[in-house]
């Protein structure tokens, strides 16, 4: 089937001539996979420089959750764009206090909530980790391996969803503890409850023999894990979690970065399981593409801090505000059930895809934070990262914008607005690309060479 939405040769003759500018200016750091230069998008479509359609799976890394440019996130950055752009965390503005409040009311603690804003994942990270420290007296942390908080140095030092992102960087800041997180795909422990077996590791041989838990500030953790491979925990992990940290007098801070607002079919992952954290992160699809964060704590933690202990300058942006506030209206009135009842029809086609091609290993996730695991076979459930790589490249070249996650998952985070119909054009445009590299001998061309990225 030929995609009449893509015009020209991918990448065009205008996205070839920008690559060409931007590789002699523009840090190489970037791990862009693929050559797609956006020129403008609507809801769940992007349009490419030369005049090529996609559909976007990826939304800009979960973030556009009401669609690109919505017209009612459009409008509140407008109005506040046309009263001030900037006045710092110094002073005080109705917008900012308006979204705490909003935040109390939404967030899943069962006590009041106060918030400090950010303008990333990474920096809310970093908030939570020093309010973590600050309160507590303590200094150590345990993160979870596959988990990604973000690439500043203290969030660095949790992150461990592939070693690229740490090359190079050591010492992050020292503290962190990595233990596995519960995957009953790929068990590292005996037993069925992998999550059970995660908490028994932690309690009877991490704090007994290396690290003592009344030096423990705080347990980061993915509710669902992200970048390490869209893993959903078991069930009673989460709640174990909790309990553990009750025991301990350790915080428990969930990093709702990627997972919250909408993402999962509920206002907040967490909420699948009802636990609640004493400290959340949040970032990306709050703004709907503008760039805040937030730490949101139980009042009663984060009223320790004291006057001057973390601040920063843009936090807590006006416009960004009126964007957060106009996405957490769409999200509650209509797209956070968008997102639980079309990512259930999609998990349900996925399931179908997965009766006809044994590549795929596991298909998972909640709403729509889905991950489609891919294997060379099923018993040895050995990662096909080459197909998963070509598969993302053919995605691209077919008209279907997606992202890889974990180590050869792909990982479908559409804008929460999306109807059955796309998911259908989607699931289509993903079949045609699995057919075609199912065809071609070593699954053909994987990741774009480095030299098509930089022409
Ligand atoms: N936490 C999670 C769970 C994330 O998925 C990410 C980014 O992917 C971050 C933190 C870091 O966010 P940012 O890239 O905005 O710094």
């Amino acid at each position: 089937m030929k995609n009449t939405h893509i015009k020209t040769e991918l990448p065009g003759p205008k996205a070839r001539a920008l690559l060409a500018r931007d590789a002699l200016v523009v840090s190489p750091s970037y791990p862009r996979d693929y050559p797609f230069v956006i020129s403008h998008g609507s809801g769940a479509e992007v349009w490419d420089v030369d005049g090529n359609r996609f559909l976007d799976f990826a939304a800009g890394i979960a973030v556009c959750s009401t669609g690109h440019s919505h017209p009612a996130v459009v409008e509140a950055i407008k109005d506040a764009a046309d009263r001030f752009l900037h006045i710092s965390s110094d002073y005080w503005h109705e917008g900012q206090v308006k979204l705490a409040e909003r935040m109390n009311q939404l967030a899943p603690m069962r006590e009041p909530v106060m918030s400090f804003f950010a303008q990333s994942g990474t920096e809310s990270v970093e908030a939570a980790l020093k309010l973590a420290r600050y309160v507590t007296g303590r200094s150590r942390f345990l993160g979870f391996l596959g988990g990604f908080h973000g690439r500043t140095m203290g969030s660095l030092a949790f992150t461990s969803s592939k070693y690229t992102q740490q090359k190079g960087f050591f010492p992050t800041m020292p503290g962190v503890t990595h233990v596995p997180y519960p995957n009953n795909y790929r068990p590292l422990f005996a037993g069925a409850d992998q999550g059970r077996a995660v908490l028994s590791y932690i309690e009877d041989v991490l704090f007994v023999h290396n690290v003592p838990p009344a030096e423990v500030a705080a347990i980061l953790v993915e509710p669902i894990q992200g970048e390490g491979g869209y893993l959903v925990p078991p069930d009673g992990f989460l709640a174990g979690l909790r309990e553990l940290c009750d025991r301990h007098g350790i915080l428990l801070i969930f990093d709702e970065v990627q997972s919250g607002v909408g993402r999962t079919g509920k206002m907040f992952a967490c909420q699948h399981w009802d636990v609640e954290p004493d400290i959340m992160t949040l970032a990306k699809g709050l703004g709907s593409g503008m760039p805040i964060g937030m730490v949101v704590a139980k009042r009663s933690v984060m009223q320790h801090w004291s006057r001057g202990a973390h601040g920063n300058t843009y936090g807590g942006n006006p416009l960004c505000c009126a964007a957060a506030l106009a996405t957490l209206d769409l999200v509650e009135q209509r797209y956070q059930a968008n997102a639980a009842r079309v990512g259930d029809y999609f998990m349900r086609k996925l399931a179908a895809l997965a009766a006809q091609y044994a590549v795929i290993g596991e298909v998972r996730g909640k709403g729509l934070m889905i991950g489609m695991e891919l294997v060379t076979d099923r018993a040895t459930k050995t990662p096909a990262k080459s197909l998963c790589d070509a598969l993302i490249t053919r995605a691209y070249h077919n008209g279907l914008i997606l992202l890889a996650c974990g180590q050869s998952t792909v990982r479908f985070m559409p804008p929460l607005m999306i109807d059955e119909s796309q998911v259908d054009e989607a699931l289509e445009l993903l079949r045609i690309s699995l057919e075609s590299c199912m065809n071609s001998t070593g699954w053909g061309a994987g990741r774009y060479a480095d030299d098509m990225l930089t022409p």
